[in-house]
């Protein structure tokens, strides 16, 4: 008998995705080994230098066109999205619409967060010109989800490319085509430097492949566990690396929120992709005063919407099917935990559906509100108060994104900046995801490092300072020539100075 196990395929040369709606088939691609990646870089490397020679202005234009090619191709690489992850066309379409906006934003700024600038110097440096560059690192690595196969990874090529880099990407194992689709787009809006953008297939050897390749960074987006065993990789040649990791994102809901905006915005933050989103709303903290109220809205809401394959679906199905189980796990741990079900439970899990589940009064300690369930689940708990809100919110080991709705933006603000995730929205969810000027990360298990912004654009660069003596300073303090006195008046100076400032 022929075994048809996604590992058999990819132990046989090639792999073959499929729906996660139907099952059917999609597309073949190759199975990369050590050789074929090391191939990849090689050639990356070579297209690299010729790329980062070029002026900042040449590099932009090319990106543009590209940005361009892909605007041409948005229906194209919409329905590969939509085909590989499952999701509705319209939300893919969204994915590409968000990645123009980085791309964009990521080419037009490049020179201006990276070019030379020059920096003031001190009392005993007048007699220098000081000034720092970021320099391209070289061919840099990206190792991608499936989760948003687009969007996600250009957060990493996007920016590095505009940096000055060459790519090589490895998208995940149940979304290659997207990737694939994205190099060949860039190859022919590119011709002169195709190879720039290269994509390698195949799953976790793959990976680890390009993470022993001798690459000068590699970018990771995916989960915590694996996140560790790539940076195990990495640090057996100091190869930097940057980890945009899960999420276990809370919401505060303060008593005087508008309680239609924060409970469409949670419905939609926990349910759209079938909560498999990084920052999608996982953990809700409402002061007990409106938390029925809002209970009321948000299961108003999510009851009117269901996933399926139809053009009336909300979303669709689990695309990662072991990911099914572990929202099973969640929501029946939780439920006999003593969680109350507002919508749905455990007899929500349909694979490859999973209907909205709302879940009120879940125990702190239930692992529905301490891991990354990743699905359509979202769970409403009552707090006494905005300080109680902030520490529950605080008290995981994820720090992703957060949102807080309040019925004062200042006082939103100021909830927001006490909490830890890397971003926070006030009166919207996700927010920061679409603002390309926002860098976007988090800490702990969320990972460490930032894309998107300047940040994510110096995030694939290494800084040179430079010193460019204008004259020769009268006294020379570096030097052996120096007579004692001239030595000591300069530091009585100094001492007396910084006892005054
Ligand atoms: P995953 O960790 O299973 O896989 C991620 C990538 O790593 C895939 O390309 C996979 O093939 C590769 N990989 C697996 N094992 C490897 C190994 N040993 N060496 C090298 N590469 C290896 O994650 P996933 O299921 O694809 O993605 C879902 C996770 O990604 C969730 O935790 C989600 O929150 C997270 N995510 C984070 C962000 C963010 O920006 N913070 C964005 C999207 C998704």
């Amino acid at each position: 008998m022929t075994d048809t196990t996604p590992d058999a395929a990819l132990r046989s040369g090639t792999f073959t995705t499929r729906s996660p709606a139907t099952g059917e088939p999609l597309t073949e691609h190759p199975v990369d080994g050590p050789e074929q990646v090391a191939r990849a870089v090689a050639r990356a490397r070579k297209v690299q230098a010729d790329w980062a020679a070029l002026p900042a202005a040449r590099r932009r234009d090319h990106l543009l066109r590209w940005k361009r090619a892909l605007a041409s191709g948005l229906h194209t690489v919409a329905r590969t999205i939509s085909e590989e992850t499952g999701k509705p066309v319209g939300d893919a379409e969204l994915e590409v619409v968000l990645t123009l906006e980085h791309l964009g934003w990521a080419a037009r700024h490049a020179d201006r967060v990276l070019g030379r600038r020059r920096v003031r110097t001190g009392l005993f440096t007048v007699h220098q010109r000081a000034s720092l560059v970021h320099r391209p690192l070289g061919v840099v690595g990206v190792i991608g989800p499936w989760n948003y196969p687009c969007y996600t990874p250009m957060g990493s090529v996007g920016y590095a490319l505009a940096a000055g880099n060459a790519v090589v990407l490895k998208p995940s194992e149940l979304t290659p085509a997207t990737g694939v689709l994205l190099a060949e787009l860039f190859d022919k809006a590119v011709p002169a430097y195709a190879g720039l953008l290269t994509t390698v297939t195949g799953a976790a050897a793959t990976g680890e492949a390009l993470a022993r390749s001798g690459v000068d960074k590699l970018a990771f987006t995916g989960s915590p566990g694996t996140a560790r065993k790539v940076m195990a990789v990495c640090a057996e040649t100091l190869t930097p690396f940057l980890a945009e990791c899960g999420g276990k994102d809370a919401v505060i809901v303060t008593a005087d929120a508008d309680l239609d905006d924060a409970a469409a915005a949670i419905v939609w933050g926990a349910l759209s992709n079938a909560g498999q989103t990084c920052a999608g709303v996982e953990r809700v903290y409402a002061v007990r005063e409106v938390h029925a109220d809002l209970c009321a809205r948000v299961v108003e809401r999510a009851s009117a919407l269901r996933p399926g394959a139809d053009d009336d679906a909300a979303y669709g199905p689990m695309t990662l099917p072991g990911q099914i189980s572990t929202v099973e796990r969640h929501v029946t741990a939780a439920v006999m935990s003593g969680a109350r079900s507002l919508l749905g439970g455990p007899e929500s899990v349909r694979e490859p559906y999973v209907a909205p589940v709302v879940l009120t009064d879940v125990p702190e300690d239930a692992a529905a509100m301490t891991e990354e369930t990743f699905g359509p689940v979202v769970a409403i708990n009552a707090v006494n108060d905005v300080d109680e809100a902030v520490a529950r919110a605080n008290d995981s080991r994820y720090a992703l994104g957060a949102a807080v709705f309040c019925g004062d933006r200042r006082t939103g603000a100021a909830i927001a900046a006490r909490l830890r995730a890397g971003a926070v929205s006030v009166n919207s969810v996700l927010g920061f995801a679409a603002v390309p000027a926002l860098p976007f990360g988090g800490s702990q298990d969320s990972g460490f490092g930032r894309i998107h912004g300047a940040e994510g654009l110096r995030a694939f660069t290494s800084v040179q300072s430079t010193t460019v003596q204008r004259f020769t300073p009268p006294i020379a303090l570096t030097s052996f020539e120096v007579p004692a006195a001239a030595r000591e008046r300069a530091v009585r100076l100094a001492r007396s100075l910084h006892l005054r400032r």
